[in-house]
C-alpha cells in the first residue's frame, strides 16, 4: 500500500472519530476515484474507535448516465446492498433523481433548451447538484459532510479552481441556503495510488475492481456533483450523460464502442446528430424566453423532430429511454408553447 493512500485512511479515520455525531455523506459516481474513496472509508471504518452511526452512498441518477456505466453501478449497488445487509455497518445507499421537470430531455425537448455547452451548461446543476443539496436539505442537519472522491492532478483547471478555495482537504460549501462542509480525503492520490487503493483494499468486496479497470481503458474524470470547486466538462473523461455535448467529441463512448460494447453507437449518433444542429438558426425562435433577441428555444417542429428520433433510438436499442412522466411533462410545455406562440403571432399581426 502506497504512503498516500495510508495517509487518506488515516486523515478519514480521525475525521470520523472527530465529527462522530455529523450526517456523512459519501459522493459516488463508480468511476475510479468515487471507489478509491469508498474503499479508503471501508477501511477507516473498521480502524476507527467511534464511528457515525449512518453514512450515506449516494448515486445521482440522471436518466441519461452512459448505459454500460449506469449498468454497472446499479449492478454494484444491488451487490453493495447485499453485501452491506445484516452487517454491523453504518453504510447506507440512496440513488438520487432530478425532479421530473428538471430532467434532460424535458429540458431539451419540452422546454427547447439548446444541447449543453460550457457557456451554457444547464445539465449539471439540473441533474446532479441539485438533487445532492436536496438530500442534504432533506437530511435537516446542522452539520453535514459529503466527501468526494476529488484529486488535484485531475485537471488543470480544478488544480487552479481548489487552489482558489484554499486547497485543503476540508472546503466549505453553501448549497441551496444550506451550508456543509466537503471532506477530500484522496485529494493528493495520483492515477497509480487511485488503482492501487482499487485493487488494494479488501472492502467492500463486492466492487469488481479489474471490471472497473476495463471499462475505463485510459479515461478519467467524472461529473461534478457539487458547485465548486467546478470540475473539467464531464465526458472527456469516464463516468457522465451518453447525452454530453459539452466537450466536442464523446471520447468515452467512442472508446467503450472500439472496446466492444457496440450497443452504444445508436446512442452515440443520436448525440452527435444533436450536437450538430444545436446552432442551426432556422430550429431556434428568434427570440430567447425573456424577449431579447438572439438563438433562442428549439423550434416546437424541431422539438417534435428530436422525439421522434429519440423513439426511433429506443427501438433500436430495446430501451425506455424516456419514462411515461416524462412525456407527459413534455406534452403540457407544448402546450403552454404552442398558446404562447400564437398569442405572439396574433399580436405582431395586430401590431
Ligand atoms: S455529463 Fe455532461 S450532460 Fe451530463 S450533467 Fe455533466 S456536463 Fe451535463
Amino acid at each position: 500500500m502506497t504512503d498516500p493512500i495510508r495517509e487518506a485512511i488515516l486523515l478519514t479515520k480521525t475525521a470520523l472519530e472527530k465529527n462522530a455525531s455529523a450526517r456523512w455523506i459519501i459522493g459516488f459516481s463508480g468511476g475510479k476515484d468515487s471507489t478509491a474513496l469508498l474503499k479508503v472509508f471501508a477501511a477507516a471504518v473498521q480502524d476507527a474507535k467511534t464511528v457515525p452511526s449512518r453514512i450515506d452512498i449516494i448515486y445521482c441518477d440522471t436518466g441519461v448516465e452512459n448505459p454500460v456505466l449506469d449498468d454497472y453501478v446499479k449492478g454494484l449497488f444491488s451487490r453493495l446492498g447485499d453485501e452491506f445487509k445484516g452487517q454491523p455497518t453504518p453504510f447506507r445507499l440512496s440513488l438520487l433523481r432530478a425532479p421530473v421537470k428538471n430532467r434532460f430531455f424535458v429540458k431539451l425537448i419540452g422546454r427547447g433548451y439548446p444541447p449543453p455547452t460550457n457557456s451554457f451548461r444547464w445539465c449539471t446543476k439540473n441533474l446532479r447538484i441539485r438533487p445532492v443539496a436536496e438530500f442534504i436539505k432533506r437530511a435537516a442537519v446542522d452539520d453535514a459532510i459529503v466527501a468526494l472522491g476529488m484529486r488535484k492532478d485531475e485537471s488543470l483547471q480544478r488544480d487552479r479552481t481548489l487552489a482558489r478555495y484554499g486547497g485543503g482537504i476540508w472546503q466549505n460549501q453553501n448549497e441551496g441556503g444550506r451550508r456543509y462542509r466537503m471532506f477530500l480525503p484522496i485529494l493528493d492520490l495520483d492515477v497509480g495510488d487511485v488503482w492501487e487503493a482499487v485493487f488494494g483494499l479488501p472492502f467492500p468486496e463486492s466492487i469488481d475492481a479489474a471490471k472497473l479497470a476495463q471499462l475505463y481503458r485510459g479515461a478519467s474524470g467524472e461529473c461534478p456533483i457539487v458547485k465548486a470547486p467546478q470540475a473539467a466538462p464531464c465526458a472527456s473523461g469516464r463516468f457522465g450523460c451518453w447525452t454530453c455535448t459539452v466537450v466536442r467529441k464523446d471520447r468515452s463512448s467512442r472508446s467503450l464502442i472500439d472496446a466492444g460494447h457496440v450497443t452504444l453507437s445508436p446512442y452515440l449518433a443520436f448525440r452527435d446528430w444533436l450536437a450538430s444542429i444545436r446552432n442551426d438558426s432556422w430550429r431556434r425562435w428568434p427570440y430567447r424566453r425573456n424577449g431579447t433577441v438572439g438563438l433562442g428555444p428549439f423550434t416546437l417542429e424541431t422539438r417534435l423532430e428530436i422525439l421522434r428520433r429519440l423513439k426511433d433510438l429506443e427501438k433500436q436499442v430495446g430501451a425506455v429511454i424516456l419514462p411515461r412522466a416524462e412525456q407527459r411533462e413534455i406534452m403540457r410545455l407544448w402546450k403552454l408553447d404552442s398558446q404562447a406562440t400564437s398569442r405572439s403571432v396574433i399580436n405582431a399581426g395586430e401590431g
